[in-house]
């Protein structure tokens, strides 16, 4: 069956206006939910990375009694997952942020049944939206909106809690005793029987096999090398797919004068200004800036947070005249993922590149999960489908890239 379908984002809010792609997407009842177990396997396995699709490979190794361990570059779990709780009167995500289509993704991720997750969500259906093109802003008609979501599947967000305590509460909890923090994979070699790794710190660990997650960023960087080194196509896999720069930067202001988004143009990825405590218990204003591509680019050419943060006031200044300087905290959080050594940008959004290459095994020994995942697009239920680069799809990776090796 086919389903004819458009992504839905903050940043998408946009492409209602400016573009017109739509995408197939298959639909497959097939697909095993996800802890369903059948081990053949019997060995040990590195993790190399502890974000979303890392420890969902760890939870189902778990499940199936199979020893691991996860090496994790920095001193936290979760990756490109990330909360600040000391900013506002409610924490904020640093990272990802919504929860891509129906809410009953998230017991599909943890499989559980039904429909009702048992965290509290908030439908994210902002109508107070306007729209940014070459300087001037105009409000989107909310009769524009009303169909907009009548027509497209829902995003949600976490009413009082974040991604990042979905992540810990559901897989980090149970795995944490297996992360070996502060241990930078540099090398892997897999020319022999055991893969033989190698951290920053000199460690030497052995595996039968060995899960990689990190973000394609981090492959593109070639921050960690192959012996052998990666096939050609393999390489040129990783190369084709986009990973954009960009950042997340949050502002304190004294007074909402703001709207609940503001999407502007911009030639690649997203810019986006977005009421950060839309739908949350707050009394807090945040107003946050996503920015990724070329937008970022233009700011990162400003050279320092500050500079920026000067920018975006003058800007928002010429909308809201003057009013946000003057309701302007002096408090904002800047959260650069292109700085971030291991992460190197921010997620693909690439949906065309679904290359096979991406994710096959290097000799059935070295696997690969996270970005490289090529099923966006497919369906496993009727109320949502799998978007590359999203929290869903790394989960959906860590879980399947295990089912492969015990297979
Ligand atoms: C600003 C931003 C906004 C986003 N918004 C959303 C959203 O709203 N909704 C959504 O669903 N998704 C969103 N995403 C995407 C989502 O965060 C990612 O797709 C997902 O978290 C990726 O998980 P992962 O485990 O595949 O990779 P990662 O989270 O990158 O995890 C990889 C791990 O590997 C570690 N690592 C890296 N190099 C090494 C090394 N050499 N040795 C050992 N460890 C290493 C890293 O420290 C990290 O912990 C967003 C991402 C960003 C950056």
């Amino acid at each position: 069956m086919k389903k004819y379908l458009k992504i839905i984002s903050l940043g998408s809010i946009l492409l209602l206006f400016f573009a017109t792609s739509f995408m197939a997407c298959e639909k497959n009842d097939e697909s095993n939910p996800p802890g369903n177990n059948n081990n053949q396997f019997e060995g040990n396995i590195i993790i190399v990375g502890a974000g979303a699709s890392g420890l969902a490979a760890a939870k189902k190794l778990e499940e199936n009694g199979i020893s691991y361990q996860i090496l994790e570059a920095t001193d936290k779990f979760g990756g490109r997952i990330q909360k600040n709780e000391d900013f506002a009167d409610f924490p904020i995500d640093l990272g990802a942020e919504w929860i891509h289509e129906d809410k009953s993704i998230l017991n599909y991720l943890i499989n559980q049944s039904g429909s009702e997750p048992n965290v509290e969500t908030i439908l994210y259906q902002p109508m107070d939206v306007y729209a940014e093109v070459g300087g001037s802003i105009w409000q989107i008609p909310t009769q524009d909106m009303e169909e907009y979501y009548a027509d497209y599947i829902k995003e949600y967000k976490f009413k009082s809690t974040t991604w990042n305590d979905f992540i810990y509460e559901n897989f980090a909890q149970s795995a944490e005793q297996n992360i070996v923090y502060n241990s930078k994979v540099t090398t892997i070699d897999y020319t022999g029987n055991k893969v033989v790794l190698k951290t920053e710190n000199g460690t030497e660990y052995q595996a039968d096999k060995v899960i990689i997650t990190v973000s394609l960023g981090v492959l593109k960087s070639n921050a960690i090398s192959f012996n052998p080194s990666l096939p050609e196509d393999k390489i040129t896999a990783i190369n084709d797919v986009e990973f954009l720069p960009g950042f997340k930067l949050f502002m304190k202001f004294s007074d909402q004068f703001y709207p609940d988004v503001i999407s502007c143009e911009t030639s690649s990825g997203e810019k986006t200004y977005y009421d950060v405590a839309y739908g949350k218990e707050s009394e807090d204003n945040v107003f946050g800036l996503l920015s990724t591509g070329t937008s970022a680019e233009e700011y990162y050419a400003l050279g320092s947070s500050d500079a920026i943060v000067a920018s975006v006031l003058e800007e928002l200044d010429t909308y809201y005249n003057g009013l946000a300087s003057q309701n302007y905290l002096n408090a904002y959080v800047f959260k650069d993922w292109s700085q971030q050594e291991y992460a190197q940008g921010t997620w693909t959004s690439d949906t065309e590149v679904s290359s096979n290459s991406l994710n096959t095994s290097l000799n059935d020994k070295v696997y690969f999960a996270g970005e490289t995942y090529n099923k966006h697009g497919e369906t496993p239920t009727d109320n949502f489908y799998i978007i590359r680069g999203s929290v869903q799809s790394a989960i959906l990776s860590g879980y399947e890239v295990v089912e492969n090796i015990m297979e």
